[in-house]
């Protein structure tokens, strides 16, 4: 089987590429994520996303379109704004897959424990029919820990927040409030 990740960063792509490697699975990561805001962000991301794909010599993709203007639109309109998140870019991840050939794909936020895996999972798996692919859906969580060790290591980029800017203010509000208290 072929996987292709859709990668939210390079510091969530450690673990899985640590496995795939292991197991010996053929696999590529792609970097498309037009909810990181601001622009900067998004770059700064991208950037530590190469490092760690070229470093580890993993074939990889990135989407380089920055849609801000719709994808707000589009966050602004829907009830739930990661559940909006969540598929954009798994739309993403899935189309380029059948366009590079790939049977299957999976998320790197997947690692995560702040994400909401079993949306994560049910979102994949109705774009995986609409695709014709297979949603790979394996728990990563038990090597956030090892993906955080080794950034620091590695002297990696580690953000701050999930990504768009209501998780940036929700992050930077918490810790104004924590102070006030
Ligand atoms: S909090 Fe994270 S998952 Fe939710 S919409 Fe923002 S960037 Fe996407």
């Amino acid at each position: 089987m072929k996987i292709l990740y859709h990668a939210c960063c390079g510091v969530c792509s450690l673990y899985p590429i640590k496995l795939m490697r292991e197991e010996e699975i053929d696999f590529a990561l792609y970097y498309a994520n037009p909810n990181i805001h601001p622009y900067q962000e998004w770059k700064e991301r991208k950037k530590t996303f190469v490092t760690v794909a070229e470093s580890n010599r993993v074939p990889y993709f990135i989407d380089k379109e920055y849609p801000l203007e719709r994808f707000l639109k589009e966050q602004l309109t829907h009830e739930n704004r990661c559940a909006y998140c969540y598929r954009s870019r798994l739309t993403l991840a899935a189309k380029k897959a059948v366009e590079e050939g790939y049977d299957a794909f999976s998320t790197t936020l997947l690692i995560s424990p702040y994400q909401n895996r079993e949306l994560i999972v049910a979102t994949g798996g109705e774009i995986a029919k609409e695709h014709g692919l297979e949603f790979y859906d394996r728990d990563f969580r038990e090597g956030f820990q090892y993906a955080q060790d080794t950034s620091v290591e590695q002297g990696l980029y580690r953000q701050k927040y999930c990504g768009c800017i209501f998780s940036e203010r929700d992050r930077y509000q918490k810790r104004k409030k924590k102070q006030d208290e």
